[in-house]
């Protein structure tokens, strides 16, 4: 199995060394995974920073893969890059990346996504909800990366008004469509959130597949190596049974399939 999404310590919010990650594959049954460090393109991302932090990741990876014939891939996870096309694309430029997963975490006139958390009535949710699905359309839109992650993020941080998440199933579709359109993949994103997501990723898999959508990946998201590959035998079966004949990672930016 393939993990198309892992953090390593140099996220702010991961834990571990791209080399304990190597280590860590095997005994979870993944043959590679690619490390997809967080950039968010908000406005004090600086280009010196993240081509220093980018540098530093891959002469990680290119060390690990050197001394263990190991084939970490170099990624990278940029948020918001619709909010910055300019430095996002500067970035992607600038580096040999394997793959660019887009995703969106903020939104205008809120914030992080996650602060749903702090408070649960409905009509706020609707409205966040709306400027997400608005972000991540401009974000498919620009169509520079090759995997759209978590599109079912916000859903983690609904207390007990998931199905609102539901009444954007238009929204939804015409961003999947569009992706399918791209060529461009889905991620199939298994980061655990205490509750269970699958109702979330079905829809999303169902309505990609329903209009067109070939590529998929795997993501743990994981910012710990006990998360690598987490639920990905189940999430195989779901696809399946959804007719998918294999899933995806990348390799220079390029699909490579795995059967299923
Ligand atoms: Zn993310
Ligand atoms: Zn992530």
């Amino acid at each position: 199995m393939y993990d198309s999404h892992v953090h390593s310590e140099n996220s702010k919010d991961g834990h571990d060394s791209v080399q304990k990650i190597a280590d860590y594959l095997p005994n979870v049954g993944i043959v590679s995974c690619a490390i997809t460090d967080h950039c968010e393109l908000v406005k004090e991302t600086q280009f010196d920073d993240v081509r220093k932090r980018m540098e530093k990741i891959e002469a990680e990876i290119e060390e690990v893969n050197e001394a263990k014939k190991n084939n970490i891939m170099f990624g990278i996870e940029l948020g918001s890059a619709q909010m910055d096309t300019a430095l996002a694309e500067k970035i992607i430029n600038s580096f040999n990346f394997d793959v660019i997963l887009g995703s969106v975490h903020s939104v205008p006139d809120f914030d992080d996504v996650y602060k749903l958390r702090e408070g649960t009535d409905a009509e706020r949710i609707r409205r966040v909800l709306k400027s997400y699905f608005d972000e991540i359309k401009k974000l498919v839109i620009w169509n520079k990366f090759d995997v759209l992650t978590h599109l079912w993020y916000p859903v983690r941080y609904i207390n007990l008004q998931e199905q609102i998440f539901f009444e954007f199933k238009t929204e939804m579709e015409e961003i999947l469509s569009l992706l399918a359109q791209n060529n461009k993949a889905l991620e199939v994103n298994t980061k655990a959130s205490g509750k269970d997501l699958t109702p979330f990723i079905l829809t999303c898999v169902q309505l990609f597949a329903k209009n067109g959508g070939k590529f998929i990946t795997l993501g743990s998201d994981a910012h710990y190596v006990e998360d690598i590959g987490y639920d990905f035998n189940r999430m195989i079966k779901m696809l399946h049974d959804c007719g998918f004949k294999y899933y995806v990672y990348y390799k220079n930016r390029e699909p490579i399939t795995v059967q299923i």
